[in-house]
């Protein structure tokens, strides 16, 4: 399966223990990663202004990292996973992804947090379309 694939809610559907390890191997790389001087400056920024927030691509989570207050996170968060069946949103660290596939309460599959190929932008806390 190609990357793009990888990245679709079509390659998902067709192959969801693939996506799931490609997912806990890109996990696997960002949990060595630390904030970069960018993402520091830019949390320092947010601390001294109260009404700041600002948008971005990236999925990796550091600005959160970095103690960033408030991110649009316009392509979602890859430590963030989100239920197909009632949308409920459960981070990395109280997910047990062992033995395979995640599943919910009610018992939908967990998928990666992340905007797939294809996906509506929409921000979750704002409701508005990005693209
Ligand atoms: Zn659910």
């Amino acid at each position: 399966m190609m990357p793009e694939e990888l990245a679709s809610m079509a390659g998902f559907m067709a192959n969801p223990d693939l996506v799931w390890e490609w997912y806990n191997y890109l996990r696997s790389v960002l949990f060595y990663a630390k904030p970069n001087a960018a993402n520091l400056a830019l949390a320092e920024w947010g601390n001294l202004c109260s009404d700041y927030s600002f948008a971005i691509e990236n999925f990796d989570g550091l600005h959160h990292v970095a103690r960033q207050q408030i991110v649009h996170e316009l392509h979602g968060n890859i430590r963030a996973n989100r239920c197909l069946r009632c949308e409920q949103e459960v981070n990395d660290n109280l997910l047990d992804t062992s033995g395979g596939i995640p599943y919910c309460p009610c018992g939908g599959a967990y998928h990666p947090g992340v905007v797939w190929r294809g996906a509506s932008k929409t921000h979750p806390a704002t409701g508005r379309c990005c693209s």
